[in-house]
């Protein structure tokens, strides 16, 4: 077993190691907390203590952790061939093999994939796709994409651009041109005086409307998360989706589902355009589709696009070193195999998203909570400050309340003032009790720290 020395490796990380959306300043005054294993749905710190990762890593780990057959798809492929591209009219067994498995998988209209090395590398082939898609078809003109407010697409230039996320657009300079954003169909921030199904034709009608006012040659497609994750787990209600499937219909416009949490079960379906009953032109995976025990990711490209790309396009001049890394193709198929064979995406509609639903509404109860909401296993927590007027506490305190849930046992995330959850697809029913309790308990303490009564 090995041993580490963790006040040396905490020094270590401070001096050299620059962290991915940190403060690396206030990190280093405390130093970094260090996970060293991982079992089933559980991590394990330096320090000793075991903690229920209600986030399954970053909205990833769906098989959980500590699977054996991972490993092995990985040493096995790496011993025969651990990496070769597919650039000059070559090709590898894991990346065919995982391109038929994943059209097999992806609605009727989808027969082609083009593979990347992460969500955000899939959008930006996005980006260059869908461009490249209005040039064949004589319409050059058409560049613009509409994204959301607070939508997630990853943090290369071109996914912070897709992105809505204004912290990200505010630091180092101009973002990519044409690319717009709409509302979110976020009710409990942004149209509570509303009736749900209301705001989400409203929220969907912000289409409509950029369409006209940037006039719909101008306008090359639509993109946006089927639940935003990043965003706070944002479910949209209802009558949203439809809606946006009828504008993107009606004015010609290319519709992209960036399914990179949805997608390989969260919702209970394979990829969460099906559970909206979407049919997206596009569609960007990463994340779930290794579980996150490799870095893979890659853009499902429906017919509409991939025939005229392919029959008129000539070279795409686009693709990675890693497109279709064979190591990380081998331990995706692999992953998928798992998630079949143990009907884990059976587990999540009828087991445990229906048990997790009810036991997560429970918390709804609880003095901070404003809502509590959830769809398949992602879930959502509003902290107010008065359950009645559900006005919302000073910032800040969303991060106070994850680092307690932290030192209680149990990882949430928090963002904003919404605490947020995507556990591993194989929690147990005894496992979603302990994940409710040490939620509960958490909000226990953030409400003593709070000096609020409970
Ligand atoms: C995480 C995420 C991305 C970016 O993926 P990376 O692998 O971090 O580049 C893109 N889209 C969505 C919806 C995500 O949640």
């Amino acid at each position: 077993m090995d041993t580490h020395n963790t006040s040396e490796l905490r020094r270590e990380d401070s001096r050299h190691h620059l962290h991915p959306f940190t403060d690396t300043k206030e990190l280093n005054e405390k130093g970094c907390r260090i996970i060293t294993k991982a079992d089933g749905i559980y991590i394990y710190d330096a320090d000793g203590h075991k903690i229920l990762d209600a986030m399954a890593g970053l909205w990833c780990v769906n098989i959980g952790y500590g699977r054996q057959e991972l490993v092995d798809a990985a040493a096995g492929q790496m011993q025969e061939l651990p990496y070769y591209n597919n650039f000059f009219k070559t090709a590898h067994p894991p990346a065919i093999k995982l391109a038929k498995k994943l059209t097999e998988l992806a609605p009727d209209h989808i027969n082609h994939v083009f593979f990347t090395g992460s969500g955000s590398e899939s959008n930006d082939t996005v980006v260059r796709m869908v461009r490249r898609y209005w040039q064949l078809q004589g319409k050059p003109e058409k560049t613009v994409i509409i994204g959301r407010q607070n939508g997630y697409h990853g943090s290369t230039v071109a996914g912070a651009s897709l992105g809505g996320m204004a912290p990200m657009h505010q630091q180092g300079g101009p973002m990519l041109p044409d690319i717009e954003h709409i509302a979110q169909p976020y009710w409990f921030g942004e149209g509570r005086e509303m009736d749900p199904q209301e705001f989400g034709l409203l929220a969907a009608s912000s289409l409509e409307k950029k369409i006209q006012q940037l006039g719909v040659e101008r306008v090359a497609a639509f993109i946006a998360e089927p639940v935003q994750g990043a965003g706070g787990v944002i479910i949209p209600p209802a009558s949203y989706w439809p809606e946006i499937q009828r504008i993107c219909d009606q004015h010609g416009i290319l519709l992209i589902a960036d399914e990179v949490i949805c997608g390989f079960g969260r919702l209970g379906r394979w990829f969460g355009s099906q559970h909206f009953d979407i049919k997206p032109d596009l569609m960007p995976i990463a994340k779930g589709l290794s579980s996150g025990y490799l870095p893979i990711g890659g853009v499902l490209v429906g017919d509409r696009v991939a025939d005229l790309l392919i029959d008129e396009g000539g070279e795409f001049y686009h693709g990675f070193t890693y497109s279709g890394h064979p190591s990380c193709a081998a331990v995706a198929l692999r992953n998928i195999e798992l998630l079949e064979q143990e009907r884990v995406l059976e587990h999540v509609r009828d087991i445990a998203a229906p048990y997790f639903a009810r036991r997560w509404a429970e918390l709804a109860s609880h003095p901070l909570v404003g809502e509590a909401r959830s769809l398949g296993l992602l879930g959502a927590l509003e902290l107010v400050a008065d359950k009645v007027t559900l006005s919302r506490f000073e910032p800040g305190i969303g991060g106070l309340c994850r680092d307690i849930c932290f030192e209680t046992g149990i990882v949430m995330r928090s963002v904003g003032e919404t605490m947020v959850v995507s556990p591993p697809l194989v929690i147990t029913e005894e496992e979603i009790d302990q994940l409710i309790s040490l939620a509960r308990a958490s909000l226990d303490a953030t409400a003593r720290r709070l000096g609020i009564a409970l």
